[in-house]
């Protein structure tokens, strides 16, 4: 990783009652000429007294940790779990949803692992459902791992657990710390991937495609498993040959066999988020789409420009293996049919096909 990727806060903000957890520790150790502010509760648009603005608050997770994935009305959801114990994110991609939400320059890392433990073991012996579970909806899930240390303690946490399993969905390179785990193929490893040149235009602070896929081939020869996210797909004249490209660098690294599953979504946000990208990134192009409104109010690709983009992707897929699981996220029965030819129906459906591709 170049240094130009390295996360370096300029400030520390830190709530009082964490300096006595393991993982406060351990971060401040890190970043010992870091100006500090310690209060009694920190909030995410709180500057320090400085004014600084690159500002890392290590702070305790008062609400749950775990929350299903509210998913997106009339729309088919898999039936994810969030395990929130970060907040924020370095890679600056133009689309990203926290940036409607959380000051762009601050990041939390939650410090209260006790009381997350003890709440994943109250949730996982206390039910007879199966569990994904994932840290990548508010931050990446690796990016911050050297700092964090979360993969190693969380890699092991599922290795012995027969009812659930663990996703680290990333699009950094950072992963070190999962070599040598003993993690038993309960954490599927996963990357978010897009065409080369979205990911360099929208994604300019994450490593590119080729650095990702290398990082994916070296999680496999640790033999975890491992997914592929590509979302989200944006539509632009040469998406065809440029897609079809990454599927063939995709295939041509990674073998289908070690994948769980692969998703596609395409470009959708708030409505309200529209004017967010347009401030914050002047430059991008992708709101200047053909987007509009869908039923459950996010801003969609006009339905026929979905289906072009998932049903190439799918026939793609399909002509390296047709074993490797494909899904949609976030669209409804209709997409589903016209892009794929069959559809789960619903939810319940999708997340049990999901769940038996790494039940055992
Ligand atoms: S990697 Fe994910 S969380 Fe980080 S900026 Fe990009 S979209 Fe947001």
């Amino acid at each position: 990783m170049n240094d130009t990727r390295k996360y370096l806060p300029q400030a520390l903000v830190i709530e009082k009652d964490i300096v006595n957890t393991p993982l406060y520790k351990i971060i401040r150790a890190k970043f010992k000429n870091c100006e500090i502010e310690v209060v009694d509760r920190a909030s995410t648009r709180n500057d320090v007294k400085s004014g600084k603005r690159n500002i890392l608050i290590l702070a305790r997770q008062r609400g749950p940790f775990l929350r299903m994935c509210p998913g997106t009305k009339r729309h088919i959801c898999c039936l994810y779990y969030n395990l929130d114990i970060a907040q924020g994110c370095n890679l600056s991609c133009s689309y990203c949803i926290l940036q409607g939400y959380i000051e762009n320059s601050q990041v939390t890392f939650y410090c209260n692992l006790d009381d997350m433990y003890k709440e994943l073991d109250l949730k996982l012996e206390n039910s007879r459902r199966f569990y994904r579970i994932g840290t990548g909806e508010l931050s990446d899930s690796l990016t911050f791992d050297e700092i964090t240390q979360y993969g190693p303690g969380l890699v092991s946490y599922f290795a012995d657990k027969s009812n659930a399993i663990l996703e680290l969905k990333t699009k950094s390179c950072e992963i070190k710390n999962l070599r040598d785990l003993k993690h038993n193929r309960r954490t599927v490893v996963s990357w978010s991937l897009n065409s080369e040149i979205i990911a360099a235009r929208e994604e300019s602070h994450a490593p590119t495609i080729k650095e990702r896929l290398l990082a994916a081939k070296e999680i496999q020869s640790y033999g975890y498993r491992l997914g592929f996210h590509f979302d989200p797909m944006i539509y632009y004249d040469d998406w065809e040959s440029d897609y079809r490209r990454v599927v063939d660098m995709l295939f041509s690294t990674i073998r289908p066999e070690n994948i769980a599953w692969i998703s596609l979504g395409a470009l959708r946000y708030p409505i309200a988020f529209d004017q967010v990208i347009r401030d914050n990134y002047p430059d991008t192009d992708i709101v200047r789409g053909e987007l509009l409104p869908g039923i459950d109010l996010k801003m969609r690709y006009f339905q026929p420009l979905r289906i072009a983009l998932f049903s190439s992707m799918y026939k793609w897929i399909e002509s390296y293996s047709k074993d490797v699981f494909v899904y949609l996220c976030m669209e409804s029965d209709a997409v589903w049919r016209k892009a794929f030819g069959w559809s789960p129906g619903r939810n319940a459906v999708l997340a049990k096909l999901l769940d038996d591709r790494v039940k055992n």
